[in-house]
């Protein structure tokens, strides 16, 4: 009996190839450089399914020339690279790997906060720049405590809570903002509810761990970014377009906020020319929140898994538009 198509865009952990390559006729790209969107397009000709991440970008154009298309899985949390409602219309099951990934995410948060705080990617630079004999000058390298500080999670879902619990392990006051309240985290964690405004002006570190959507595009604007304390650091761990990049460089620049820690950027890649990638109060990583090597493996087994399920008439470990299952009779 012939196996159903299906296209894997980025070389993953074997374990996942080997679940898809025993239930699907399987093409995986081989790798660097990603395929374009036109190579993309051309290879979904004919497949019923595909696993994506989030630099494939699930448009129209894309949905149009894959018309056998009937699972999507992407390896990540965030869907905002997809058209969702359009799947979703055109009957097309969307996976996702949401929460294994939340306590390597919640790690590299708190990574990129300390590095920060304690201005560990500067002072790393400066020694190998053989500099240094002036380390232990009373007044040089100082950064800002963590312990007992105030921390702002925007966004308080699964991330958003892995790194409150983090923040339990540094005393920290810990205040976040989401649309709805959520009271038994509030009190196992002891967690303040805050305004948007009341988080930014009272935490000495800001992260951020809402979706990209239209409501979350430029949050952290001009406007946000000048209601932080000055010495306060920003941590963005979501996607980069939550926050106005011009606005954050002028911040930084300026001195309205003391640094920012950022797993995510606008754009990505960033351009190497890009202001701040010059400016010595900021860490930047390549968007690489879930990638330790227990977690990458869970979510490749994990959207493997989705892939296949939904290829197969099942339900997904995990779905984005759970509502087609009663259209499809799964
Ligand atoms: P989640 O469990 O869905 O949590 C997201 C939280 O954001 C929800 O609790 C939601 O609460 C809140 N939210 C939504 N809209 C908001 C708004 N306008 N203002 C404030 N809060 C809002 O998702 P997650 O698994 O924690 O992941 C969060 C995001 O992290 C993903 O969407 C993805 O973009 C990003 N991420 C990044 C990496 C990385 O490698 N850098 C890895 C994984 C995920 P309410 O509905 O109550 O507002």
């Amino acid at each position: 009996m012939s196996q159903p198509r299906a296209f894997v865009s980025r070389m993953m952990h074997p374990d996942a190839i080997a679940v898809i390559g025993e239930a699907t006729d399987m093409e995986v790209w081989p790798d660097d450089p990603p395929p374009s969107a036109e190579q993309l397009r051309a290879k979904l000709a004919d497949a019923e399914g595909v696993l994506i991440n989030i630099m494939d970008r699930v448009d129209t154009a894309l949905l149009d020339a894959a018309p056998n298309l009937r699972v999507i899985s992407q390896l990540a949390a965030g869907l905002d690279n997809v058209d969702v409602a359009e799947c979703t219309r055109r009957g097309i099951l969307l996976g996702s790997t949401p929460g294994i990934l939340s306590k390597a995410v919640a790690d590299h948060a708190f990574a990129l906060l300390l590095s920060a705080a304690r201005r560990v990617v500067e002072s790393d630079k400066w020694v190998r720049g053989n500099n240094w004999e002036l380390a232990f000058h009373p007044n040089y390298w100082l950064g800002n405590e963590v312990q007992s500080s105030t921390l702002g999670i925007v966004g308080l879902g699964q991330i958003g809570l892995e790194v409150a619990r983090r923040a339990q392990g540094f005393d920290m006051r810990v205040l976040y903002h989401s649309r709805n309240r959520r009271p038994e985290a509030e009190a196992q964690l002891g967690l303040t509810y805050a305004s948007l405004d009341e988080l930014l002006s009272q935490s000495d570190y800001v992260s951020l761990h809402c979706p990209l959507t239209p409501e979350t595009r430029h949050l952290i604007n001009a406007d946000a970014l000048r209601k932080m304390k000055s010495t306060a650091i920003l941590v963005n761990i979501s996607r980069g377009p939550v926050v106005d990049t011009d606005a954050l460089c002028q911040a930084l620049r300026e001195g309205w906020i003391g640094g920012a820690g950022l797993d995510v950027v606008d754009p990505e890649p960033i351009p190497d020319d890009h202001p701040l990638l010059f400016m010595d109060n900021v860490t930047i990583t390549p968007h690489i929140g879930s990638a330790s090597v227990l977690s990458r493996r869970a979510m490749s087994i994990m959207a493997a898994q989705n892939l296949v399920n939904g290829l197969s008439g099942q339900r997904l470990v995990h779905c984005a538009n759970p509502e087609l299952y009663e259209r499809l009779g799964i």
